[in-house]
């Protein structure tokens, strides 16, 4: 363990894929002097429990632009970080049974293209043809993007923080935020409970905790963890790979291959927010209906293991990126719902820039947390 650094340009609460992205653009940027906090181990929050989805298929165009740039750097990531982070490729299918929802479909598609996203519009037949195993005669229609895909998070978020680390980031961990100092209107500094760190910026990037650590500062977040469980089968030959991640929106239930397995999960419209990760062993039963009515097949497959992980919300299902009001020197990266770990990525560059330059070039507006206070607020209708 190295000695406890009692100052730091910049203190960043939590080492999730947020955390680590912005220690990672903060070091490359040549910003050394930050201490990133993390109250147990490194991506093994949400981050490690993600099913690391990443598609461009998404209704709001700040959000098509953020997976952009994402899918660009899991590209070259092997490369570049000299490491394995299993992007697979494998394409988005969205299944539509409701008339609103196809609709709603369509005019999604004439946004993503207007944003070069590859993405194809099927019929019944079509969707039949290429994935013979999927139920579609109550489906108005499909809409798929090749480029979609998924990768590892805690690969993805290792991968930042170890570059970030050797780059000159005081990673510490099993040390948690007890205390924001606010002296007027100015971030001070922080407790924990290994030791205070003077600083003058403050990133708050903790997940689900995110409103707890705004609060330290006097600060009201609007966000809530909700907790979202998702379920792994046996090796399963019964479905030939490679097999898309299969949305079927109405109902919330998405599925794709995980190892020789298949991973599936769906969100449960009744379930309150906390912040418990408990698995209910009862909506495994709503979990596997809902698959069998889209994939009769499945009905062969036996579940394995079960996790939940918590989603964190804001009231639109986008995130607030950006400077916190009333407190100068406080940053947030939270409530980015089932994307976060798709946005991490780019939530990290753009906070990097908000602190080394005052600005970014990418428009905050949709992001920002003065929204909520306005008209501005645009809903991301494409949330599971
Ligand atoms: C089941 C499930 C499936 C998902 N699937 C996808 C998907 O397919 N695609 C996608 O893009 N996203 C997905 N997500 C969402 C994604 O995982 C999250 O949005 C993302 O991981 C959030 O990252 P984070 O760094 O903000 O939070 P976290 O990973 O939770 O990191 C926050 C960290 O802060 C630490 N912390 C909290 N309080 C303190 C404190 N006081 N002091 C020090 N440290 C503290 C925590 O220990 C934690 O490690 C999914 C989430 C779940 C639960």
């Amino acid at each position: 363990m190295g000695e406890w650094k009692n100052t730091a340009d910049v203190v960043i609460v939590g080492g999730g894929i947020m955390g680590a992205s912005t220690a990672y653009y903060l070091a490359k940027r040549g910003q050394k002097d930050v201490v990133l906090l993390e109250k147990d181990l490194l991506a093994q929050a949400t981050t490690g429990l993600s099913v690391g989805g990443i598609r461009q298929q998404f209704s709001h165009p700040a959000n098509i632009l953020l997976s952009q740039e994402t899918l660009r750097l899991f590209k070259r990531f092997p490369e570049e970080f000299d490491t394995d982070i299993g992007f697979h490729q494998v394409g988005y299918l969205f299944l539509a049974q409701e008339e609103e929802t196809w609709k709603e479909f369509l005019d999604n598609v004439n946004l993503q293209r207007s944003y070069k996203v590859p993405v194809e519009v099927l019929n019944q037949r079509e969707i039949k043809e290429r994935w013979p195993y999927l139920e579609t005669d109550d489906l108005k229609g499909g809409t798929f993007c090749a480029e979609d895909g998924y990768a590892d998070p805690y690969s993805v978020a290792m991968g930042l923080a170890n570059v970030a680390r050797k780059d000159g980031v005081c990673i510490e961990e099993k040390t948690e935020l007890t205390s924001i100092q606010v002296e007027g209107d100015r971030i001070q500094g922080v407790e924990t409970n290994k030791g205070s760190i003077s600083t003058p910026v403050v990133v708050n990037v903790a997940g689900p905790w995110s409103g707890k650590v705004a609060k330290m500062a006097g600060v009201d977040l609007p966000v809530k963890p909700y907790r979202r469980q998702a379920f792994v089968t046996t090796a399963f030959k019964d479905i030939p790979k490679p097999i898309p991640l299969i949305l079927d929106f109405d109902v919330s239930f998405y599925f794709r291959e995980e190892g020789p397995g298949i991973l599936m999960g769906r969100s449960d419209p009744d379930e309150p927010s906390s912040f418990s990760t408990n698995v209910d062993w009862n909506f495994l039963t709503k979990v596997t209906e809902t698959a069998v009515l889209r994939a009769p097949v499945l009905e062969k497959a036996q579940i394995r293991r079960g996790w939940g992980g918590l989603y964190t919300i804001s009231p639109d299902n986008n995130p607030i990126i950006g400077p916190l009001p009333g407190v100068e020197g406080f940053y947030c990266a939270s409530g980015f719902s089932g994307h976060g770990f798709q946005h991490g990525p780019p939530a990290g560059r753009i906070l990097s820039e908000l602190i080394l330059d005052g600005q970014t070039g990418f428009d905050l507006t949709p992001f920002s947390y003065d929204r909520f206070n306005t008209m501005r607020k645009i809903v991301e209708k494409r949330v599971v």
